[in-house]
């Protein structure tokens, strides 16, 4: 889950424990007062009941009661009970109520009670010697309603002020987040080939300036040590060509020298073709190197992609004679336009000379089939074999330098021409796609912006 989520949740839930709290005390505090005031009431009239059941003259009876109406009126369901003798079983029973209920009033003092929706209040009166007690009953509808009403308030209350509380929340997370979404979109947008971009930082003096400025030392010490790998590797590779520039030439003397042993010629042959070999790989280092940071883009010019690759096909003719690689034109633009691209045309022949000797290699020189075409933005250029193809789980690594599938034992490779391939494609702004399933063969295809769409 997103933190912003989170603290919009953390959020809600807080506040949904504080006003469900406060409405639950709301209610409580509300329920008990409308309570108290309904027994108030109903005591009132109990003790009128009662001294007018202790009158021997009916015609003060007649006045309490008279009183009574007039003053205080009727409650809801009111009804009230006069025991002459409170401690009669037989009266007792015929009510029906708990006997807790006829001993609980202490003196003057009435008791009150709550049962199945209606109030009861216990009144002992005393009036010469005559003692009676008084149990009287009354629904409050009109507390029950307000009740009603109040919990209905409280929960379309509760849940407007959740969405609110939510709503807000959110907004607000969004709103504290937004300097952190910005840095995770600048940081992702940071590689090895623009390692020198740093991530604007805004003067906030808060944890959001601490971050970027952190991240951008990170960036600098990242910086400093590719360099420093870079440089090595440029330069060992550098130094490397040198000497084998020069045994390469001593053996090719070596095996045109008049009078030579067969044995030491074929010998010389030997160092010859691996001294070949080895600067073939110093070469691509050398390229990886680079390519891989922050591209060079000296030389560059207007490349035709079909031209170049037909330098390929040619290149491919020398090396692999016995290849089977065959040029698709079928889909070729109309617009000549579209095939043009703006690069370096050393390194594109290299790139895709790579993709398409693999191609022949790891087929067995089985049919090769290169086919150019193009969309709104790309000239788009497939290579597809019926080779060994690779395995589903290896395809995501075969762009790591050193890196061969595990199909591969039975041929020759170093694991560095199509790192090289993808570098050269990536500097110039394209993409390479690869489809393959084992044993069926490799589709690789490469995507790049042809000149005036990278301008436009
Ligand atoms: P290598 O020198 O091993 O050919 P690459 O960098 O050119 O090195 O290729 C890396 C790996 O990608 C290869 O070792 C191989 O496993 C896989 N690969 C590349 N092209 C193909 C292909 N056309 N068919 C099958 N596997 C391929």
């Amino acid at each position: 889950m997103r933190i912003q989520n989170k603290i919009a949740l953390i959020f809600t839930a807080l506040s949904a424990g504080i006003i469900l709290a406060l409405s639950i005390f709301v209610y409580f505090f509300a329920s008990e007062s409308i309570s108290s005031g309904f027994f108030h009431r109903l005591e009132v009239r109990s003790d009128i009941v009662g001294h007018a059941g202790l009158q021997e003259n009916k015609s003060l009876t007649s006045i309490y009661y008279d009183i009574k109406e007039r003053h205080l009126g009727s409650l809801p369901y009111e009804k009230h009970r006069i025991l002459p003798d409170p401690t009669d079983e037989a009266t007792r029973k015929r009510l029906a109520l708990p006997s807790s209920f006829f001993e609980a009033p202490q003196g003057d003092i009435p008791a009150r009670f709550f049962n199945h929706d209606t109030s009861y209040v216990v009144l002992r009166i005393a009036r010469d010697k005559r003692k009676i007690m008084v149990v009287s009953s009354a629904l409050d509808t009109y507390g029950m309603q307000e009740m009603t009403n109040l919990k209905n308030l409280l929960i379309i209350g509760f849940i407007i002020a959740m969405v609110f509380v939510f709503t807000l929340g959110k907004l607000f997370s969004n709103e504290i987040f937004k300097p952190i979404r910005r840095i995770i979109r600048n940081v992702k947008g940071i590689n090895a080939h623009n390692l020198h971009q740093r991530l604007v930082v805004e003067p906030t003096d808060d944890d959001v300036e601490a971050l970027s400025r952190t991240f951008n030392d990170m960036l600098d010490r990242l910086e400093v040590t590719f360099e420093m790998q870079n440089n090595f590797v440029s330069n060992a590779s550098h130094e490397f060509r040198t000497p084998l520039t020069v045994v390469s030439g001593e053996a090719e003397l070596g095996m045109t020298m008049p009078g030579l042993p067969e044995g030491a010629k074929e010998s010389f042959l030997n160092i010859y073709k691996e001294v070949e070999k080895l600067e073939h790989l110093t070469t691509s280092m050398l390229s990886l190197a680079q390519t891989g940071f922050d591209g060079k883009k000296e030389n560059w010019e207007e490349v035709r992609i079909d031209e170049l690759i037909l330098s390929v096909k040619e290149a491919a003719d020398r090396i692999m004679p016995d290849n089977h690689v065959t040029i698709d034109f079928d889909q070729l633009p109309d617009d000549e336009s579209k095939l043009v691209v703006l690069g370096n045309l050393a390194l594109l022949k290299a790139a895709f000379s790579n993709i398409v000797l693999n191609s022949c290699k790891y087929s067995d020189n089985k049919p090769v089939r290169v086919r150019i075409s193009a969309d709104a933005k790309y000239v788009i250029v497939e290579v597809a074999d019926q080779g060994i193809g690779i395995p589903d789980r290896e395809i995501g690594q075969i762009f790591v330098p050193f890196f061969r599938a595990s199909n591969t034992a039975r041929y020759k490779g170093y694991g560095i021409g199509l790192p090289l391939t993808h570098n050269i494609i990536r500097m110039h702004q394209g993409k390479v796609e690869v489809h393959s399933r084992v044993e069926e063969g490799t589709q690789f295809i490469t995507f790049l912006p042809f000149k005036y769409s990278v301008f436009s």
